[in-house]
């Protein structure tokens, strides 16, 4: 896969306002002392690519990765794979989707890791970043960046999936309301937007969703678990439910596609929505399913207890 994200408009990358979304909730999940250590960590950040909130910062690794795309490519060769598994629809190879399972060698710096990584195994070796004392501190707040950006990437089922199409960016799909857009483009941003209000509003509505039991649940499992989940929404939904191509590889998305009905994620509340429901409900609901799993995921240094 070449790039994950739509290469004319690299600021939309599931979205910065997703992942400014994921970052709210995150924050608010924090505990006092952990924030306060959080956000000297993100202090010390000097590359003015974002400001240095937790929201913002959770889009960070895709602003580091394209400030040099159309220059050097330095950063950009060496973090593009680091935001994705591509896990093909014919059948999930892990080994193969991670290039390969590389480890680090010993006494380097995850962020100067191989280009050839995929995003589960970077999650693994930045956690362990975060968990070691002796992590020096500009890793440390790389490691805090990167993996506030790669747990929100990760839920993105097309970030977990690929049907030889660059994980949907050589899939173009219209719908009631969008205009034609690349497949992944859309579930990077156009469904996000579709929530409806700013990423204050949609966190502040998400986070009054979010029950003691979801939360204990989606902190449960590791990056690789969490990546065959959204391998799965993926080959039941954001590819299982694409129509007919008109012509080649161009797809006509219904409303229903877009609203996507969430039986195959949360079967309770779906039989309680009657036909009244908005549409728009129900594209809230489908969302804060898939995000405030991850976001509460993206709250893991509390929950891990990590060597902040
Ligand atoms: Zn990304």
């Amino acid at each position: 896969m070449v790039s994950i994200c739509f290469a004319s408009a690299p600021a939309f990358a599931w979205g910065d306002e997703g992942h400014e979304v994921i970052g709210l909730i995150a924050d608010h999940y924090l505990e006092p002392a952990v924030r306060a250590r959080v956000q000297s960590i993100l202090a010390g950040d000097t590359t003015q690519l974002t400001t240095q909130d937790v929201a913002h910062e959770a889009t960070w690794a895709d602003k580091y990765r394209d400030s040099d795309r159309n220059g050097t490519k330095v950063r950009y060769n060496q973090t593009r794979n680091w935001h994705f598994v591509d896990l093909e629809l014919e059948g999930a190879d892990l080994n193969a989707a991670c290039f390969g399972r590389p480890q680090l060698a010993p006494g380097t710096d995850a962020s100067l890791g191989p280009a050839d990584d995929c995003v589960i195994d970077k999650i693994e070796e930045f956690t362990a970043e975060l968990k070691k004392p002796t992590t020096g501190e500009d890793e440390r707040r790389f490691a805090l960046e990167f993996l506030l950006h790669f747990v929100g990437d990760l839920h993105q089922p097309l970030h977990a999936s690929d049907d030889h199409d660059q994980g949907g960016n050589r899939k173009f799909a219209t719908a009631p309301g969008i205009r034609s857009n690349t497949l992944h483009h859309d579930w990077d941003t156009e469904f996000v937007a579709r929530l409806g209000g700013n990423e204050t509003e949609i966190a502040q509505r998400l986070i009054a969703q979010i029950t003691p039991a979801e939360r204990s649940r989606w902190s449960a499992g590791a990056p690789a678990d969490w990546a065959m989940e959204s391998y799965s929404v993926a080959k039941s939904h954001t590819y299982g439910l694409l129509p007919a191509p008109k012509p080649a590889n161009h797809y006509h998305l219904s409303a229903g596609y877009v609203s996507v009905d969430i039986t195959y994620l949360c079967p309770i509340r779906h039989n309680l929505m009657s036909n009244r429901v908005t549409r728009r409900f129900r594209q809230s609901l489908f969302r804060y399913q898939v995000f405030s799993e991850f976001i509460v995921r993206s709250n893991l240094i509390e929950i891990a207890g990590f060597t902040l």
